[in-house]
C-alpha cells in the first residue's frame, strides 16, 4: 500500500443524503457548500466543512479550486469495454447490431496484448468523463476480464467486471461451454473478487446466447458465491423479447427465465428492462433486482422509452449507465441529459437533483456500495471530480442569466460533457486533469 498524504481542497461541493424521490423536502435530498473545505486522508474523506478563515491557518497548502464545483465520481451502471472501438455503427436494432458490429469486435479479445490497449484507452476514458467506477462486460475470454483488471488496480479504481457466458445463438468463435464458462468464470472470481478494490460479476450475455445448461450453472456460481454480482440483459428490445419466449417456451417470460435459475437479487443488475409486464415489476420489487438506466443506447438502438418513475414506484433500485458501445457517449452528463428527454417523452420530469443522484449515490446504492462510496460522508473512499461550471461559450453564456442553483445545475445536466470535467481523482490521488 502507498503511503497518501492529505489532500485539502476548496471549492464548491454537491453530493447526495437521500433519493430526491423519496424526501418531502427537497433540502433533505442533498447538500451544496458553496465554500466548503475537503479533507481527505489515506484515500478516505476525513470532512467536508464549510471554509473559515481558522481554515486557511489550519491548512495552508489547500488546494484553492474557487469558482469550480466538486462532487463524488460518476458510476456506470452497465458498459462493454470491448465495444469502445466501435461506439456508434450505424443503422441496426438489437439483435442485427450485435451480428453485425458487435461479435466480429468482440473477436479480438481473445489477444491478451489487444485486450490490454483497449483497456488502457477505456480506464482514460472513463476518467476523463468523470466516471471513477463502474460495472462492466468484458468478453466470452478470460483474457479480457484479466487485462481490464490489471489496469484498474494499478490506479486502485473501484471496478467490478466480469466474463461474458455465452454458449448459443454467436459465431463459433465466440462460443464458450457451460462448462468452460463455469470454470473460467470460478478461477476469475478467485482471482479477483474483493482483491483491492476490485470485484466480480457473473456475465450471462443474455438469455438467448446461453443454453439451459449454462444458466444451470451460472445459478449455481452465485450460489457457490453470493457476494458476487451478477450482471445481464432484460427486455431491451421487442424482437428480442419474443425471440426468448421462443427459446424458453416453458418460462412465463423473460425475468422468470433468470428467476428460474437463481439469477435474480439484490447484487443482479439488469440493464434496460423497458418492456416489463406488471408482474416482471413485481419480481425485480420482490427478489431486490436491480435495472440499470441505460438513455443514450435505449435512444440509438431505437429500443424504447424506460419508465423511471415506475421504478420509483415499485421501489426497484435504478443506476444510470451509458451501455457504450450500444450507448454513444462515455459521458453521465449526456446521459442525463438523454434521460431528461425520454421522460420528457412520456410526459414526465427528470429534476436536476434526481438525474446527479441517479449518476452518483443512487448509482452506489444500486450496486450496493453506498458505505463506500457515491458521497462525501467521513470514511468514503474519495472518489470525486472537480467540474467547471461553464466549458464552451454557449455555457457561460447561459449561465450569465442565471441565478439559482438549481437552474445552473440544469444547464450543466443539460449542456455538459467531458469538457466540463477539469479533473478526476480516484482514492484521494489525481488520476485525470485536463492541461490548464
Ligand atoms: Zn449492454
Amino acid at each position: 500500500m502507498i503511503q497518501q498524504s492529505n489532500t485539502v481542497i476548496r471549492a464548491s461541493f454537491l453530493h447526495f443524503i437521500n433519493d430526491p424521490a423519496k424526501v418531502e423536502n427537497i433540502d433533505d435530498a442533498y447538500q451544496y457548500i458553496s465554500d466548503g473545505l475537503l479533507v481527505i486522508e489515506n484515500g478516505k474523506v476525513k470532512s467536508l466543512t464549510p471554509f473559515n478563515d481558522k481554515s486557511a491557518d489550519l491548512y495552508p497548502h489547500l488546494e484553492d479550486k474557487r469558482g469550480q464545483l466538486i462532487m463524488p465520481g460518476f458510476i456506470d451502471t452497465h458498459i462493454h469495454y470491448p465495444q469502445t472501438e466501435m461506439i456508434a455503427a450505424y443503422g441496426e436494432q438489437l439483435l442485427e447490431w450485435l451480428e453485425t458490429y458487435t461479435f466480429p469486435t468482440e473477436k479480438q479479445f481473445k489477444d491478451k496484448l489487444y485486450a490490454q490497449k483497449i483497456s488502457q484507452f477505456f480506464i482514460n476514458e472513463l476518467l476523463k468523463n468523470g466516471t471513477t467506477s463502474a460495472l462492466v462486460f468484458g468478453t466470452v475470454h478470460p483474457e479480457s476480464v484479466d487485462a481490464l483488471f490489471e489496469e484498474a488496480e494499478k490506479i486502485d479504481m473501484r471496478m467490478i467486471a466480469g466474463k461474458v457466458m455465452m454458449d448459443r445463438n454467436a459465431p463459433n468463435y465466440l462460443l464458450d461451454t457451460a462448462q468452460s464458462s463455469y470454470d473460467q468464470s470460478k478461477v476469475l472470481i478467485e482471482k479477483w473478487h474483493n482483491k483491492g478494490r476490485l470485484q466480480y460479476a457473473i456475465t450471462p450475455r443474455f438469455a438467448p446466447t446461453s443454453t439451459p445448461e449454462q444458466l444451470t450453472l451460472a445459478g449455481k456460481l452465485k450460489a457457490e458465491y453470493p457476494d458476487v454480482y451478477v450482471q445481464t440483459h432484460l427486455s431491451e428490445n421487442i424482437d428480442e423479447i419474443e425471440w426468448v419466449k421462443s427459446l424458453f417456451p416453458e418460462r412465463e417470460g423473460y425475468l422468470d427465465v433468470y428467476e428460474h435459475y437463481g439469477l435474480t437479487g439484490e447484487k443482479s443488475v439488469f440493464a434496460h428492462c423497458i418492456h416489463l409486464t406488471d408482474k416482471e415489476w413485481d419480481t425485480l420489487a420482490k427478489t431486490k433486482s436491480v435495472i440499470a438506466f441505460c438513455p443514450t443506447s435505449n435512444l440509438f438502438l431505437g429500443s424504447g422509452l424506460f419508465n423511471l418513475d415506475k421504478a420509483d414506484e415499485h421501489h426497484v433500485p435504478v443506476g444510470l449507465a451509458t451501455d457504450v458501445g450500444g450507448g454513444t457517449s462515455f459521458s453521465q452528463l449526456r446521459s442525463l441529459s438523454e434521460a431528461y428527454k425520454i421522460m420528457q417523452l412520456q410526459g414526465k420530469k427528470l429534476s436536476v437533483f434526481k438525474g446527479l443522484y441517479l449518476a452518483t449515490l443512487g448509482s452506489a446504492q444500486s450496486l450496493s456500495l453506498d458505505h463506500k462510496v457515491g458521497n462525501f460522508e467521513k470514511g468514503k473512499e474519495a472518489d470525486f471530480i472537480v467540474l467547471d461550471w461553464a466549458a464552451t461559450e454557449l455555457q457561460t453564456l447561459r449561465l450569465e442569466n442565471s441565478n439559482s442553483l438549481q437552474d445552473k445545475l440544469f444547464a450543466l445536466m443539460m449542456l455538459g460533457d467531458e469538457r466540463n470535467i477539469h479533473s478526476t481523482y480516484v482514492a484521494g490521488k489525481l488520476v485525470y486533469s485536463v492541461a490548464d
